[in-house]
């Protein structure tokens, strides 16, 4: 079934993807990037001749409504005149959107790195917009289910007491509210942590976290106005399949999805998530090769609805969740492995109360294809790992009695650990926001505004260098 322009709320928008269980699975490891010019003659593909009947016109066709694609298609919107067109094989949320925690932080990211400037700058816009809804009179908590609770990056040896220590150290060098707590003034923090004599945290004053569903409703809500005006339209439910090329140049002149033909005279953006390693290819094709060794890594994250055994103040992270990118765990629980790529599965205590009172548990790492299955024993890993932290949890049983969802989702894993953000080599007009991982939330306003600055031929704000396509993979090629 297809949907145009769709205006749902968060909460259905939520049971639909509760009742979505996709059994795809990708076994092959994305690897190589190669772009061979384009010198093949260029031809339209005929078994879509049909659907010129359902062609529409653009300046910017968006592929992928996760909360990269939607962002990249609001700034366009409120940053130039151009038009926008945004088709998802789903809905909004579906994807990995749909399970993020929320945290929009940078105590788990490190001043100097290719995407440290990257997160500094949307931290910076998310704030941004939350103080522009208050200016106009809107709760940030109930648009966006914003908190300024702070973060506590926590730790409970000896090792890790270093790695928290070093950590304030670098943030605060970096400008940051960071402040060291050793176990006795974390304790005043967040009273019913238990991390024993040895535990400390860095706490990181100004983090912040939002509601991945709430916040969609909003951007979608704000996009929806330009529909009227003509400016934009998106359609659901209705998978991107190919490119279609210009005879003469041999450009991308538009996105051929299931059901219609979207022209874009100005750019495309691929924005597919974890779904663009296995998506590009077949966009480009048979013209030339690109590959993006994006793989989905797998997250379980559990809710608890309206849960009043323990109270939390901030936002919570065990430091072993830093060392994720890397599959190596400093804390947190290894499991074995069921998927056919033999990494481990990995389990890192988080938890949060939402603008609701729902208490937030996460969060686990694995990676199984695009398995949408609830694992019932990773969900006892969270619950567990988290009752280490918090002991009052270990007098509730994790049973049916509790008011439970389970939200699962597919992070848009880069070897490399940074987003690929940019052009195509020989495809100037086709434009990839790729390879968040575990920081979309985070990082989706200011790839968006990079995005657009691109496509508008404005400077960016942030070095886009580091996480351009160009050279990144050459030793793959
Ligand atoms: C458990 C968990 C917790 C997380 N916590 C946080 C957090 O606290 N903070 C944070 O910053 N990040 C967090 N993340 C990461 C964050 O959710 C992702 O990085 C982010 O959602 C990626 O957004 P995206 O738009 O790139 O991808 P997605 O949200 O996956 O969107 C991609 C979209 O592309 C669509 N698509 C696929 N194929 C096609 C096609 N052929 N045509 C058209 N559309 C297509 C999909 O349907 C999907 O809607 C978490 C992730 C998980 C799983």
């Amino acid at each position: 079934m297809e949907s145009m322009s769709i205006s749902s709320s968060s909460s259905s928008l939520q049971s639909r993807l509760f009742l979505t269980r996709t059994r795809t699975r990708t076994r092959s490891r994305r690897s190589i990037s190669a772009v061979p010019p384009l010198s093949l003659p260029i031809r339209r593909r005929r078994s879509f001749s049909t659907l010129a009947l359902h062609r529409s016109d653009h300046d910017v066709v968006v592929v992928g409504a996760g909360i990269i694609g939607l962002t990249i298609a609001r700034h366009l919107l409120l940053n130039s005149h151009l038009s926008v067109a945004l088709t998802d094989a789903k809905l909004p949320c579906s994807g990995a959107t749909g399970a993020g925690q929320g945290y929009i932080w940078l105590a788990h990211k490190t001043p100097g790195t290719d995407t440290w400037h990257l997160a500094l700058r949307s931290k910076h816009l998310w704030e941004e917009l939350a103080a522009d809804l208050e200016t106009q009179g809107s709760d940030p908590g109930e648009v966006l289910g914003w908190k300024k609770t702070g973060s506590l990056l926590i730790g409970r040896s000896s090792e890790e007491q270093a790695v928290l220590q070093e950590r304030v150290n670098l943030l605060s060098d970096a400008g940051l509210r960071a402040q060291y707590l050793p176990s006795h003034l974390l304790h005043l923090e967040e009273p019913e942590l238990d991390v024993g004599s040895e535990g400390a945290a860095a706490f990181i004053l100004d983090d912040c976290q939002l509601d991945a569903y709430q916040t969609v409703s909003f951007i979608q809500k704000v996009n929806n106005t330009f529909c009227l005006k003509g400016r934009y339209a998106e359609f659901f439910n209705d998978p991107a399949v190919c490119f279609l090329r210009s005879e003469k140049t041999g450009a991308v002149e538009a996105v051929q999805t299931s059901n219609r033909t979207l022209y874009a005279r100005k750019a495309v953006v691929v924005a597919s998530g974890a779904w663009t390693g296995t998506l590009l290819p077949n966009l480009v094709k048979p013209n030339c090769v690109v590959e993006i060794p994006v793989r989905p890594r797998k997250g379980h994250l559990l809710v608890l609805e309206n849960f009043r055994n323990i109270r939390l103040n901030h936002s919570l992270m065990e430091v072993g969740y830093v060392g994720h990118q890397n599959t190596t765990t400093l804390g947190g629980v290894d499991l074995e492995t069921t998927g056919d790529d033999q990494e481990l599965t990995s389990i890192s205590m988080t938890a949060t109360l939402d603008v609701r009172g729902n208490l937030v548990l996460g969060s686990s790492r694995q990676f199984c294809g695009f398995s949408r299955e609830v694992d019932e024993s990773i969900i006892e890993c969270i619950w567990n790992r988290a009752a280490e932290f918090f002991p009052a949890l270990k007098l509730t049983s994790l049973d049916s009695s509790l008011n439970k969802q389970i939200r699962i989702g597919h992070r848009p894993y880069m070897p490399d650990g940074k987003p690929v953000i940019g052009p195509i080599p020989d495809m100037p007009n086709v434009f990839l926001a790729t390879g968040h991982e575990g920081s979309g939330l985070s990082l989706a306003l200011a790839t968006a505004e990079m995005v657009s600055d691109m496509i508008l031929g404005n400077p960016t704000k942030v070095d886009p260098v580091p996480l351009s396509i160009h050279g990144r993979f050459s030793c793959n090629l």
